[in-house]
């Protein structure tokens, strides 16, 4: 039995993880779970699972939790999670959106016996923080990202001097197919509409604009330690080979799979175990169609921006997190076009950002000022 927190429990991914505890009872005892405003799926999910500690948004909505579970003990706002992830749990799974994570995981780091990530933004925003964090701790960093979760799978069966490089997939997100349709008539609800995965709103316009992409490259760079020039990325519509790495001797080996979140999330959660039947295997017709084709970087210039952010350091990638962050809230908030997605980024990412940052405060700091600079290109 193993003791799991789950951070951003009503969310996609927060969901899907409590999918699997209660496909394997017996295996996951659930010690505390975090969630923003959606108090009602909350409620549900402590009757089910009984957690020991619950940490909410805004600490008025703990009155009406303590009133159905007196003896759990409630923490709240961005304390309240880092409160939370000092527990000393066998997996914590980190599922919150946006920078709002950091604080929390640089936490979980220090206690947690594993760590599955989901959050990405974190890993953009301080990777050079949280990896010497997860190496000083003994901390075991397990992404949940599908596409990192299959490069990590992949690379523990190989020597490092054997990769040539790395590949992410990405689905195209749903405006691929639609070259006639002009991008500034592109709705909040066209850009969620996700083809292949049902997503939270931030990441599903992350995927629409290829930003999502761009952020997991930053992601996957830091993780398994290749600079961008050594990291691929292909369209694959279908999203069944997750990732692929390509070996010296010029083979590939690729990872497969449904598109499904639960097959990374339980790989996480059981790891260095294989829970049985998670996801059903694929049958032979739906591999028989495989595509793939380059991204196309000129009507979608996010994954430019953030390979550009990488190469320029840490200011640059924590601009270009606070600007996107920005302009994809503001974008499904209809204050502003999709097009202006990728021109607010590259506009904060013009400005001068510093090539080393210290610590949190400093990260904290500057995702402030860029989330400023961004906020100025729209009334
Ligand atoms: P979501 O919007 O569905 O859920 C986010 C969760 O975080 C919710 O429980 C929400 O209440 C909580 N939350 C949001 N802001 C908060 C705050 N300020 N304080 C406390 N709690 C807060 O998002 P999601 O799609 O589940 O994505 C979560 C993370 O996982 C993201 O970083 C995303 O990029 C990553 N991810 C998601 C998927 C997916 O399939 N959904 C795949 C890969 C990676
Ligand atoms: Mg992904």
């Amino acid at each position: 039995m193993k003791n799991i927190s789950v951070f951003g429990s009503t969310g996609s991914i927060g969901t899907q993880t409590l999918d699997i505890v209660r496909a394997f009872p017996g295996s996951f005892q659930v010690v505390a779970l975090s969630a923003g405003r959606n108090i009602e799926l909350l409620l549900r999910q402590m009757e089910e699972f009984h957690p020991k500690v619950v940490c909410v948004q805004q600490s008025q909505d703990i009155a009406a939790l303590e009133a159905r579970f007196p003896a759990v003990e409630y923490l709240s706002g961005p304390e309240g999670l880092v409160q939370m992830a000092k527990l000393q749990v066998d997996v914590c799974v980190m599922a919150i959106v946006g920078f709002a994570a950091l604080a929390p995981t640089l936490e979980a780091a220090r206690s947690a016996k594993s760590l599955a990530l989901a959050n990405k933004e974190s890993i953009v925003v301080a990777g050079s923080l949280l990896l010497p964090e997860v190496a000083a701790s003994g901390c075991k960093l397990l992404p949940v990202d599908s596409e990192h979760n299959g490069l990590f799978q992949l690379l523990e069966g190989v020597k490092r001097d054997q990769v040539q490089t790395i590949v992410l997939t990405a689905s195209g997100g749903p405006l691929l197919r639609r070259p006639e349709l002009a991008l500034e008539a592109v709705t909040p609800e066209i850009a969620i509409r996700h083809p292949n995965w049902s997503m939270g709103p931030k990441i599903s316009v992350d995927s629409a604009t290829l930003m999502n992409k761009g952020l997991e490259l930053v992601e996957a760079s830091f993780l398994f330690d290749y600079p961008g020039s050594r990291i691929e990325v292909w369209i694959h519509p279908q999203s069944i080979v997750h990732a692929a790495v390509w070996l010296v001797d010029g083979t590939c080996l690729t990872q497969l799979g449904k598109p499904d979140m639960r097959a990374a999330i339980g790989h996480t959660l059981a790891y260095p175990e294989r829970l049985p039947k998670v996801i059903p295997k694929l049958g032979l017709d739906q591999m028989a169609k495989l595509e793939f084709m380059p991204p196309d970087e000129t009507r979608f210039p996010c994954l430019r921006l953030a390979r550009q952010a990488l190469e320029k350091g840490p200011g640059s990638l924590i601009a270009l997190n606070a600007a996107n962050e920005v302009a994809v809230c503001a974008f499904l908030e209809k204050r502003i076009s999709f097009p202006k997605i990728p021109q607010i980024v590259e506009e904060v990412l013009g400005q001068n950002w510093p090539a080393k940052v210290e610590n949190l405060g400093q990260t904290v700091e500057l995702d402030v000022a860029a989330r400023r600079a961004a906020s100025s290109f729209f009334g």
